[in-house]
C-alpha cells in the first residue's frame, strides 16, 4: 500500500499542467486524492501515472488527464449538484465530491458499485449517493442536475440525460461515438441545447441493458 503519495501526486499534477490543465482547484484536488486507493493493490505502483488502468470486470479507472478535463468543464460552469454515469472505481466521483455540493453516481456492475461505496466510506465522503442502475435512464427522482458527466462512451446522446439537465445553464460532458469517440460539452438554456466538441477520446462503451 502506498502511504506517502504526495510527492508522486505532485509530479502527476505537474504533467497535467504541462498538458494544458489550468484549473488550480481541480489540480489541487487531484494532488490530494489518493488514486492508489481506487485500484487493485497490485497496480498501486502505477497509480500516479497519467494512464487509465484496469479495475476488473473489463472496466478501467479513467486517465487523470481526462478526469481533469471533464471535471474542469463542470467546475468552470459552477455546477453544485452533479450526476455521474459510470461510477467504476469511484475515483472521478471522489474528485468531484471535493469540488461540488452533491454527487449522484450510477453504475451498472454491482461489484464495482459495492467497492466504490466502501471507498467513499473509508475516505469520509458524505456528499456522494450511489445507485445500481442503467445510466441511459439517468436518475430522474434527483433531477434536475447542474452538471452531468458520463464516463463511458455513448453510441448516441442519451435522451433521458438531456431532460435531467437543469434548464438554467445545465452542462453535460460526455464521450460520444463508437469507432471514433469525441468528447462533447452540451449546454442547456431552457429548451435550447448547444453542442461543442473538445477532443477525440477513448472510453469503454456505455452499455445498454440490464445491470450485472
Ligand atoms: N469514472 C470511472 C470510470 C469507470 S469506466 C473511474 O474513474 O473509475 C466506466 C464505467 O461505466 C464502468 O464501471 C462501467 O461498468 C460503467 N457503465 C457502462 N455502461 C453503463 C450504464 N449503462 N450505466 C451505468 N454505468 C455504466
Amino acid at each position: 500500500m502506498v502511504t506517502n503519495f504526495q510527492g508522486v501526486a505532485r509530479r502527476l499534477t505537474e504533467q497535467l499542467r504541462a498538458l494544458g490543465i489550468d484549473d488550480e482547484q481541480v489540480l489541487k484536488v487531484i494532488e490530494q486524492t489518493p488514486r492508489h486507493a481506487f485500484m487493485p493493490e497490485s497496480l498501486a505502483h502505477k497509480a500516479y501515472e497519467n494512464t487509465a488502468l484496469p479495475i476488473g470486470n473489463g472496466q478501467t479507472i479513467s486517465q487523470p488527464y481526462m478526469v481533469a478535463v471533464m471535471t474542469s468543464v463542470l467546475t468552470k460552469a459552477g455546477a453544485r449538484s452533479v450526476l455521474e454515469i459510470g461510477t467504476g472505481s469511484g475515483y472521478q466521483t471522489a474528485v468531484l465530491a471535493a469540488l461540488v455540493d452533491q454527487v449522484y453516481s450510477v453504475e451498472r456492475i454491482s461489484h464495482l458499485q459495492y467497492q466504490a461505496k466502501r471507498r467513499f466510506k473509508q475516505l469520509d465522503l458524505h456528499n456522494v449517493r450511489t445507485r445500481l442502475g442503467d445510466g441511459w435512464q439517468g436518475w430522474a427522482s434527483k433531477a434536475p442536475f447542474d452538471g452531468i458527466i458520463v464516463t463511458a462512451a455513448a453510441a448516441r446522446i442519451p435522451e433521458a440525460l438531456l431532460h435531467q439537465l437543469s434548464p438554467q445553464h445545465g452542462v453535460m460532458v460526455i464521450p460520444v461515438g463508437e469507432e471514433r469517440q469525441r468528447l462533447l460539452v452540451i449546454e442547456r438554456d431552457g429548451d435550447d441545447f448547444s453542442y461543442r466538441e473538445l477532443e477525440d477520446v477513448r472510453f469503454v462503451p456505455l452499455i445498454e441493458g440490464d445491470t450485472e
